[in-house]
């Protein structure tokens, strides 16, 4: 039976300090009984157990996607706004994110245009900045109320002139 290396320097894995933890954690990953000891100390509050140290068990217990980043902090799964607003609070740049919150901004533009649309005119000149915003061709109804603005515009200039 080897020995695990947390029996010679059992302080190591006791520790609070998160550097350490981390450190105990790698010799883990060098020790036979791995696996199991991992499993033992799932439910553990304290203490490095099989590779885990106790912010990483937490994360785990959050459910799938939670992780640990490298201040040591627990982390939401990506995809989604608050995962995106700690993204950006850490100065941190990811894709997964950035694309979840832009489909969420198209749709709400989508939910802006459909009430604009709804109106009696068909479109209004709010609807045609949403068509824009969303980067595509504004529909007739919209267009046409950005002309009504235009001649209404042209005719209080005629009449001030
Ligand atoms: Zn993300
Ligand atoms: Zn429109």
């Amino acid at each position: 039976m080897p020995t695990p290396p947390c029996t010679t320097t059992p302080e190591l894995w006791w520790t609070t300090t998160p550097t350490a933890q981390q450190h105990a954690a790698a010799i883990c990953h060098t020790c036979p009984l791995q696996a199991p000891c991992a499993l033992l100390g799932a439910d553990e509050r304290y203490g490095v157990w099989g590779g885990r140290t106790p912010t990483e068990r937490i994360a785990a217990q959050r459910g799938p996607g939670w992780w640990i980043d490298r201040h040591g902090h627990i982390r939401r799964p990506c995809g989604d706004g608050p995962a995106y607003m700690e993204h950006l609070k850490h100065g941190e740049r990811c894709t997964t994110c950035t694309r979840a919150r832009e489909e969420q901004t198209d749709a709400r533009r989508r939910r802006v245009l459909a009430q604009e649309h709804a109106l009696p005119a068909g479109g209004s000149i709010r609807g045609y900045e949403t068509h824009r915003a969303l980067g595509e061709r504004p529909c007739a109804a919209c267009l046409a109320q950005i002309a009504v603005r235009s001649a209404a515009s042209r005719a209080r200039q005629q009449t001030a002139a």
